[in-house]
C-alpha cells in the first residue's frame, strides 16, 4: 500500500476485538502480510485457533492472560515491554502491510506500556503499514494521532445479566 493509516477502535460496547480481526480477515483475502498483537490475553482463543492455521499472518501474544484491571503483576509489566521490542523489530522488517495491536489502549491505560513509546513506534512505522489499536478508553494523544477512530457505544450488553465471555462468539 501507498500510505498505510492508524485506527482506533475503542468503546465500551462489543465489537473492537472482532472488528479488527475481520479486517484482519479482509486483508489476507486481498494477499496482504497481517502482524496480530495481543496485548494482556494469553492463550489458544478461537481466532487464534482459526487464524493461527492461515498462512500470510504472524501471531504474538504479549500478556499473562491474568490482568483484568486495577493493578498488573511485574510478570504483566515485563510481558509487555517484551512486545514492545519484538514490534519494533517486527515493524521495521517491513514484512506486514496490517498491523493489529490488540488491547494496546488497555495497556496504556494501565501503564503496561508507554504512551509515548507507542506513539514512537506508530510514528515510525514503515509508510505502507496500516495499523490498528483497540481497547477501551483510548488515550486522546492516540486518538489525535489516528486517521480513523470507531467508538463502539454499549446500548445493550449480556455481560450486564451475568453472561460472560462464551467461546465462538466472546473468546
Ligand atoms: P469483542 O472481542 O467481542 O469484539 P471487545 O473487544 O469490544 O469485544 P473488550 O473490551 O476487549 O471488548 O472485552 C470484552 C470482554 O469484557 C468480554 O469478554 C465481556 O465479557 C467483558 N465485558 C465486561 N463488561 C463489558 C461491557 N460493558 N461491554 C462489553 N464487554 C464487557
Ligand atoms: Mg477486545
Amino acid at each position: 500500500m501507498d500510505r498505510g493509516f492508524i485506527h482506533v477502535y475503542t468503546g465500551n460496547g462489543k465489537g473492537k476485538t472482532t472488528a479488527a480481526l475481520g479486517l484482519g480477515i479482509r486483508a489476507l483475502g486481498a494477499g496482504l502480510k497481517v502482524l496480530l498483537v495481543q496485548f494482556l490475553k494469553k492463550g489458544d482463543f478461537s481466532e487464534i485457533r482459526f487464524l493461527g492455521s492461515q498462512p500470510n499472518i504472524e501471531i504474538r501474544q504479549f500478556g499473562t492472560g491474568k490482568f483484568v484491571k486495577g493493578r498488573p503483576s511485574k510478570e504483566d509489566v515485563e510481558e509487555a515491554e517484551r512486545g514492545i521490542k519484538e514490534i519494533k523489530d517486527l515493524l521495521n522488517s517491513g514484512k506486514f502491510d496490517v498491523v493489529i495491536l490488540d488491547e494496546a489502549n488497555i495497556a496504556v491505560k494501565y501503564g503496561l506500556i508507554d504512551l509515548e513509546t507507542i506513539i514512537d513506534l506508530i510514528e515510525a512505522r514503515p509508510k505502507g503499514t496500516e495499523i490498528i489499536l483497540t481497547g477501551r478508553g483510548a488515550d486522546p494523544k492516540i486518538i489525535e494521532l489516528a486517521d480513523l477512530v470507531t467508538e463502539m457505544q454499549e446500548i445493550k450488553h449480556y455481560f450486564k445479566k451475568g453472561v460472560y465471555a462464551r467461546i465462538g462468539i466472546e473468546k
